[in-house]
This record gives C-alpha cells, structure tokens and sequence, in this order.
C-alpha cells in the first residue's frame, strides 16, 4: 500500500542544516497497523508531513523510492497531483484538534466542506446527510447538537472523533494519525484508539500511528518503528519489539513506560509548616453541596445549560493527599 524508501528530510535554518530524517525506509501493507514512536524532535511529525506532501519551504527531500497505492510520492507531484491522492488515498489526523478545526465554523459544515473538496458534485443536502452519517460513524451519540456546535462547544475527544470523521471523508486507504490522543484524559484516549482500531477492522485501511508512547502503540499496531534523532534504531512485529527490544534506545522507552501504582503515597513534603502547626483535628476544607453551572450564550439558539458538578461535597483533611480522579468533562 505504501512504500518509503531511503527517505531523508534536511531542514534550512538560517544558515544551519538539521538533519530531521534520515535515511528511513518502511513498509505499509493494506490494512496493516505501523506505530511510529520516537522522542519529541526524532522526526516523527516530518515523515507525516512528507507523506501528506505538506512539508515547509525550508525542508529538503531526498529519498530513494516512496509509492503510495502505485503512484510514486517523493517526485515532483504537482499541488494537483498531490490533492488527488489526499482525495481518497490517504488522509491525516492531527495532533491537536484547536488548531485543526476553525473556531468560529460549526462542526456540520466544516465536514461538509471536507465533503465538498473531496466530491465536488454531491448536493448540499446530500453532504450534510452524509456528515451525520460520518459523526455517527465515529461514535458521537448526539449528531444533531454536535453538528450544530462550534468546536469548543463539545469535548476534547468528540472533537478528536471530528477530525478522524473528517479524515474517513474520502474513504481513504491511508490514515496518518500523528499522536492522535496526546491532548485527551487517559480514558478519552482509548475510546478514541479504540475507534481508530475499528475503523481499520471495519474498512481494512491501513494506519501509522504517531505517538511518543510505547504502551499506545504496543497494544494497537502490527509493527513497530523506532526512531531516534531521524534515524531508525529498530522495527519490527510490535509483540517482538515490546519483550525482546534488541536497540538500548528502545529499551529506555519501554523502561520508561508508567506503571500503575498501588503503594500508599507518602503526603506531600514541603506542605506549609503553619498547615501543620495550627493542626487541631478540623478539617481544612470543607465543601457543602457545591453545585456549579455554566450558561453559554449562542445568538440564535439561546443558551445552553451545563451542570458542571452536581451537589459535590468534600472535606479535605491536614497533611493528606488526595487523588481526584474524573475523565474529561466529569467536573
Ligand atoms: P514531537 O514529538 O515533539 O512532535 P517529532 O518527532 O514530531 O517531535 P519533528 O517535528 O519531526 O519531531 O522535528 C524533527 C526535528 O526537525 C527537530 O529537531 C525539529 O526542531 C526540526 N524541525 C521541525 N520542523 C522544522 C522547521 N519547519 N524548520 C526547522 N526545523 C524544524
Ligand atoms: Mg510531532
């Protein structure tokens, strides 16, 4: 499906070259799942960028071979050429969805626009069917008021789930997903992998996914890619590279995987001395019945209500630590 081959990208920078990739070569078979991990500045959002033919002015490519679904990349594409393979052959999550998605542009029309650039012809009421359609592909339960909002009206991860609807617009064989959760609470994060995980079982199209983190991607990928200043240190079957890492570099990463810990935790040293001082046996917080809404004004629609927290009471003792645990949105 896609073949890269002695891929090297050199960036220009006042003088100075930086060599972000370099001589990197792999290969992508339908349906298949490559995780690509690295250390941030090891060159992983580069490969992206080269793959999308979205690299800045100031890089230079050279490589020695690269195809995606027969026709070669890495030669002098027109912007043409370019845009007909990003229609229906490969498409991009992003890492961050604020940057992403328009602020001031409703989530329904922002993928009937994706709609429109990739099938010109289809009608306008065709297209916003067929966004609902996308959104429910990707999980969201309330299509209607998602369609409706503005990006900063729903969650992190419904937004994530946007940006992969917008990717799936054009029925790609492709996804590049470049550390597609990074910015979600750990249980956001796995639905969202979990979603992309179905998607390659449900349409056979083939993923790399981006991420810095060993454990997402020894658990949701084929094959493993390491990679450390441009340059591949390892890669091979993801269950081979996670027990019998074979490069030192890997071996750190794994070793620097985190582990959930069940130990109490010892209180916090360095509290105030007068916190202990004063310590008479009351409590040091308490919150009674705390019940927190916000209202958004929206000009035509009115406003919206969100209870935030709902009736939450606490007491916070002297010298204790606690761990307030929610996923995203739970106040
Ligand atoms: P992260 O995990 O932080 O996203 P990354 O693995 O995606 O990192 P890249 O963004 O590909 O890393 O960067 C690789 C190297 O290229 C880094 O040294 C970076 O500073 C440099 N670099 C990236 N983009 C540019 C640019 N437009 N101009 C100059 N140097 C750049
Ligand atoms: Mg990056």
């Amino acid at each position: 499906m896609l073949s890269v081959q002695g891929l090297s990208v050199t960036y220009l920078k006042g003088g100075t070259q930086i060599h972000a990739v370099d001589d990197v070569s792999f290969e992508l078979g339908r349906g298949e799942r490559l995780a690509i991990i690295g250390e941030s500045g090891s060159g992983k959002s580069t490969i992206t960028q080269a793959l999308l033919g979205v690299l800045p002015n100031n890089a230079v490519l050279r490589a020695d071979g690269g195809e995606l679904d027969g026709v070669g990349i890495f030669g002098d594409l027109t912007e043409r050429q370019w845009n007909e393979l990003r229609r229906g052959r490969i498409a991009y999550v992003p890492q961050d969805p604020n940057v992403a998605l328009d602020p001031v542009v409703r989530i329904g029309a922002q993928i009937e626009e994706a709609i429109r650039w990739n099938e010109p012809h289809v009608e306008t009421l065709a297209r916003a069917a067929r966004a609902a359609e996308l959104l429910d592909a990707v999980g969201i339960d309330d299509v209607d008021r998602v369609a409706r909002a503005y990006p900063h009206q729903v969650s992190g991860g419904q937004r994530q789930r946007v940006l992969i609807a917008i990717a799936l617009v054009g029925d790609p064989e492709v996804i590049v997903a470049d550390e597609p959760t990074s910015g979600l609470d750990v249980a956001v994060q796995k639905r969202v992998l979990d979603l992309l995980d179905e998607i390659v079982e449900r349409s056979r199209v083939a993923i790399v996914l981006i991420t810095h983190d060993l454990a997402v991607a020894a658990g949701r990928s084929d094959r493993i890619l390491v990679l450390e200043g441009g340059r591949i240190v390892e890669q091979g079957p993801s269950d081979e590279i996670v027990t019998a890492p074979e490069a030192a570099y890997t071996r750190r990463l794994l070793d620097s995987v985190p582990v959930l810990r069940t130990e109490k935790l010892a209180p916090t040293p360095g509290l105030p001395a007068a916190t202990v001082a004063r310590d008479d046996g009351s409590p040091l917080v308490v919150v009674d019945d705390l019940h927190k809404t916000y209202v958004t004004r929206d000009g035509r629609r009115g406003k919206t209500v969100t209870h935030a927290t709902r009736g939450v009471s606490l007491t916070i003792d002297r010298g204790t630590t606690y761990g307030l645990v929610g996923e995203s949105g739970s106040g």
